[in-house]
């Protein structure tokens, strides 16, 4: 099982106002996802943008946070 404990992390102190492209509106605390063929996103390939209860509900990793 996985649990996904995450609140609201410090590093996200930079986070803006922007578009969800996963719940289709705008959101506090959008962050850059990096899309690739992913069967439960938007559908298209390129870069959009989630918010925090979508990257948890979709499981997306942001761009900055992966190595
Ligand atoms: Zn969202």
């Amino acid at each position: 099982m996985q649990q996904t404990t995450q609140t609201a992390d410090p590093a996200n102190a930079s986070v803006g106002y922007g578009w969800c492209a996963w719940h289709q509106g705008n959101a506090r605390g959008v962050r850059l996802i990096s899309v690739i063929e992913q069967g439960s996103g938007p559908g298209t390939a390129g870069n959009h943008f989630a918010c925090g209860p979508c990257r948890q509900a979709y499981d997306l990793v942001p761009l900055a946070d992966r190595p």
